[in-house]
């Protein structure tokens, strides 16, 4: 792979970065994947006039042309995965399973649920409504339509856990809606993102209507930010997203932020705590903990608090940690140096504190890549910052509590709000303890997701949602349409 070439894709065209290239490293075994394209400014300008300059043609297109063209890039895309999953594999240093589940083929799915609901009328028809004479105007019967509208150029910032997936995320939907696209993706891992172009380009998407620029820096995504853009779709950490809000509120553009978490998971004493395991224990097995909606954060009743930090402990302990390309593998390593870094500082933060290492704290005794071992931190009370700082790492903290209410309390008192749980058999408790959690998203008893659900932030989590038909809304800007009848 290192011999491979990639430049950045602005108006259909494949271009030389003004700025040279940089390394992309395997996380696991330390080596140059390749050369990722270092954009100057000039040129995310020039994606973002492209993107302008394509705009009005594709918002014009009907619903159903739009849809087959995002039909004919999943196929394009399809017939690319071959390639593309040992990309995506080595740039993040996903175990496989993830590589070739959420890593990729989620991405297609992305594209053909939105390829669908494009071709549906997403508009609100409305009442008419007697008005009388006034000053302003006739009275009368007056019909109304709220009308959906694309916003316009948007520009899709991802973070560096799945790049692809995030990416499809974004322009899926906004595609779908008419709107254009600059795409600029999490630096650790634009590989895979700048050969999906190839399939953009297979398919005829016409040229402006899909950009991708890439950077080592945050220069690229800044100016990016600061262009003639519409509106910033914006995944990654809460500082980052509140930077993003002061500028695009510079210029009033529209926002989506979908941010850091701090999940909670309530274990009620009549829970069942084998599935709380399995669910819990997914911050360990499931890339890592890099993922904004792990359940991190135990919340435990005291009378099954032992018990379950046993199970917990007796899970984190079997995980094999190594090699993401063996099949016995679970835990890969996180995506880079620094990240390892902030992982154990923020460890060694919990041991100062007086949190006690049920299991972990040490470095996996690996000889190349950024392993953290799966973690699990007992003794935690909410004033500590392992309980409420984002690791993004494979690291769980356990806490306690006595009644419902501390629960909710506990649950409640970090700056997040993405993703919480609840483990309960009693489903009316667990609906009540869902309504009165400040969170975006709630799972009872489960960690699976539907997609067609809602799915953004409370608090510092993020403001908006996509998800299902709520993606095509974020994308969207309602036009009332008024007239007599
Ligand atoms: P970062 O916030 O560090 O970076 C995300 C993206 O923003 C990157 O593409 C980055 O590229 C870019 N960026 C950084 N600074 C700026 C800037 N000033 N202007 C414009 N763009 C900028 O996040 P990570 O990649 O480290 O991802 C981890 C974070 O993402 C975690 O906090 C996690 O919770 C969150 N996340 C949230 C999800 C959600 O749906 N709520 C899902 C997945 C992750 P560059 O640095 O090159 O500029």
């Amino acid at each position: 792979m290192a011999d491979q070439t990639f430049r950045l894709f602005i108006a259909g065209e494949w271009v030389e970065p003004s700025k040279g290239g940089y390394a992309v490293v395997n996380p696991a075994t330390e080596q140059v994947v390749a050369e990722a394209p270092e954009a100057g400014v000039d040129q995310v300008n020039d994606a973002v006039a492209a993107a302008r300059d394509a705009f009005p043609a594709w918002s014009r297109r009907t619903p159903e042309e739009r849809g087959a063209l995002l039909h004919r890039l999943a196929d394009a895309f399809e017939r690319r995965i071959p390639e593309l999953a040992p990309l995506v594999q080595a740039e993040t240093g996903a175990t496989m399973r993830v590589a070739k589940t959420l890593q990729v083929t989620q991405c297609a799915v992305r594209f053909r649920r939105y390829a669908d609901l494009a071709k549906e009328n997403h508009d609100i028809p409305l009442p008419p409504s007697v008005m009388p004479n006034t000053a302003l105007a006739k009275g009368g019967l007056i019909g109304a339509l709220a009308a959906r509208q694309p916003v316009g150029v948007v520009a899709c910032i991802t973070p560096y856990n799945f790049p692809l997936t995030n990416m499809a995320g974004k322009v899926a939907p906004a595609l779908a809606m008419g709107n254009t696209v600059v795409v600029k993706p999490a630096p650790q891992d634009p590989l895979a993102v700048l050969k999906f172009a190839e399939a953009v380009e297979e398919a005829g998407l016409p040229p402006g209507v899909f950009n991708v620029v890439t950077g080592s820096g945050a220069d690229a995504g800044q100016a990016l930010v600061e262009a003639d853009i519409d509106m910033v779709s914006f995944t990654g950490s809460t500082p980052v997203g509140q930077r993003i809000a002061e500028s695009a509120g510079r210029g009033m553009k529209r926002l989506l932020l979908e941010l850091g978490g701090k999940g909670a998971a309530i274990v009620f004493d009549d829970g069942d705590l084998a599935g709380a395991v399995a669910g819990i224990g997914s911050t360990w097995s499931f890339h890592s903990g890099q993922i904004c909606t792990a359940p991190t954060r135990v919340i435990a009743h005291r009378s099954v608090h032992d018990q379950l930090v046993e199970k917990l402990a007796a899970y984190a302990g079997h995980l094999k940690v190594g090699d993401p390309l063996a099949d016995d593998t679970v835990v890969g390593p996180v995506i880079s140096q620094v990240q390892r870094e902030r992982v154990e500082s923020l460890l060694e933060a919990g041991r100062q504190d007086g949190a006690e290492f049920a299991v972990g704290g040490e470095r996996p005794d690996l000889e190349t890549g950024y392993y953290v071992a799966p973690t699990l931190l007992t003794g935690v009370t909410n004033d500590m910052r392992v309980a409420q700082d984002e690791f993004f790492g494979p690291v769980v903290v356990v806490e306690t509590f006595d009644d419902e209410d501390e629960a909710i309390a506990l649950a409640n008192g970090t700056a997040f709000g993405l993703y919480d749980y609840v483990w309960t058999a009693d489903a009316v408790r667990g609906y009540r303890v869902a309504r009165q959690l400040r969170s975006g998203n709630v799972g009872i008893n489960t960690v699976q997701r539907n997609h067609e659900a809602p799915f953004g932030g409370f608090k510092m989590s993020g403001v908006g949602r996509d998800g299902g038909v709520f993606g095509l809304h974020a994308y969207s800007e309602l036009q009332s349409i008024v007239w007599p009848s």
